[in-house]
């Protein structure tokens, strides 16, 4: 489900946002709180002024409440990435549930205010999943630009592909945790420093991605 793309993704299912009709680009960062990835992607992002999205693991909310709370204070978008990170795909409707309202709690829980954005793990999701979200009034969220940064390849090339890719509207998935905390600080500079050459500038998700 998650290979296929963003112009294929968009005419099967229309209900998910795979980009944005904003004349930005929208970095976002699944998987965290993470105590050692987190606050470098939030340094690289306040030192430039950026706004980004993070897609919040709940077990990691419970672990590292300061840190969901330093995202929500630096004023980024904090967003559902289920509660223990399964792959949702063919799991029961309980599940599903259980999985986006436990995390949506426990983010409401730390910062008042429940996430209106649900990034499914490793993108699989099936109908069950689209409901489970409109049940608990959050807008379904993949990407359009996997930058690959879990995988074990050079920022040099990883960083021009993302780049050259990018467009307005364009949704980037990046990770803070375990396998990207190493390479956080250089590879993420690396694009986001691209991206302004090519005249970009960033915004966070917000309900104006939904118009
Ligand atoms: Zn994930």
């Amino acid at each position: 489900m998650n290979l296929i793309n963003a112009s294929v993704g968009k005419a099967l299912f229309p209900s998910i946002l795979w980009e944005t009709h904003r004349p930005a680009i929208h970095l976002t960062f699944d998987d965290g709180p993470h105590p050692l990835a987190t606050p470098k992607a939030l340094d690289i992002l306040k030192n430039r002024g950026m706004k980004a999205t993070f897609f919040l693991i709940g077990k990691n909310v419970q672990q590292y409440p300061d840190i969901v709370l330093q995202i929500l204070g630096d004023g980024h978008t904090i967003g559902n990435h289920t509660y223990n990170h399964p792959s949702m795909f063919f799991r029961s409707k309980n599940f599903q549930v259980e999985e986006i309202q436990k995390t949506s709690d426990s983010i409401q829980k730390i910062t008042g205010k429940a996430p209106e954005f649900f990034r499914p793990p490793y993108g699989y999701f099936d109908y069950t999943t689209l409901k489970a979200a409109k049940s608990s009034q959050q807008q379904v969220v993949l990407w359009s630009i996997d930058s690959l940064d879990f995988k074990n390849l050079p920022n040099e090339t990883i960083a021009p592909k993302v780049v050259s890719k990018a467009k307005a509207g364009s949704i980037l998935l990046f990770h803070d945790n375990h396998l990207t905390e190493s390479k956080i600080t250089s590879l993420v500079p690396m694009v986001i420093d691209g991206l302004i050459q090519r005249g970009f500038h960033f915004e966070p998700l917000s309900s104006s991605c939904l118009n």
